[in-house]
C-alpha cells in the first residue's frame, strides 16, 4: 500500500494526514484512510473503564442507525475505527453484548456507557464511541451514515456525504 500525504476534509476542516484511498466513490469525494499511528486513550462515564487503541482512526463517521440510537439512548453516535488488536482495555469490565447478526458492541459493565462495535463483516477492525475518547475533537468525522433511521428533527450542520445506509451500498 502507498501512502501518500494530503489534505482531508472532516466536519471540522482540513487536516493534514498520511493517507491510502479507499473505495473509488470515497476518493471522488476527497475522502481518505488515515494512517499516523499514535496512542490515544478513552475512557466511559464511570471511568471504570479505561482503554487505549493505537490512532488517529481508520475511518470515522456518524450513525443514525436505530441500534446506535438505542444502545446509547441518543439521536447519533459518532464512531472512529481503528485495527482490533491495538486496543487494549487498562481497566474495568466490558461487557460483550450481540446487539444484531454478526454485529457485537460492548459496553462497561458498571455504568453502560457504549465503548465499542465490531462487525464480522470488517474482521481486525474495531469501532470506539469518539465521545468515549479522552480527545473526541482527534477523529475527522467524514460522512453520516444510516441516515434512513435517523429521527425527523435530526438536522445536518455539515456538508458531509450523507448515505443512506452504510457506505458503498447504495
Ligand atoms: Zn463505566
Ligand atoms: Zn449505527
Amino acid at each position: 500500500m502507498r501512502w501518500i500525504r494530503r489534505r482531508c476534509r472532516g466536519a471540522r476542516g482540513e487536516k493534514e494526514l498520511d493517507c491510502v484511498p479507499i473505495l473509488p466513490d470515497l476518493m471522488q469525494r476527497g475522502l481518505y484512510l488515515s494512517y499516523t499511528p499514535t496512542r490515544v486513550s478513552g475512557h466511559c462515564f464511570c471511568r471504570s473503564i479505561r482503554f487505549e487503541v493505537n490512532g488517529p482512526e481508520k475511518f470515522a463517521c456518524l450513525c443514525y442507525c436505530e441500534s446506535c440510537q438505542r444502545a446509547a439512548g441518543a439521536p447519533v453516535v459518532a464512531w472512529a475505527t481503528y485495527e482490533k488488536e491495538s486496543f487494549e482495555v487498562k481497566s474495568g469490565t466490558m461487557c460483550w453484548r450481540q446487539s444484531s447478526p454478526g454485529a457485537t458492541r460492548g459496553h462497561c459493565s458498571d455504568c453502560g456507557s457504549t465503548i465499542t462495535y465490531e462487525n464480522e463483516q470488517r474482521p481486525g477492525e474495531i469501532d470506539i464511541t469518539v465521545n468515549s475518547l479522552d480527545d473526541p475533537v482527534g477523529p475527522i468525522l467524514r460522512a453520516h451514515i444510516w441516515t434512513e433511521d435517523k429521527q425527523p428533527w435530526t438536522i445536518f450542520g455539515d456538508e458531509l456525504p450523507v448515505y443512506k445506509q452504510n457506505i458503498g451500498q447504495e
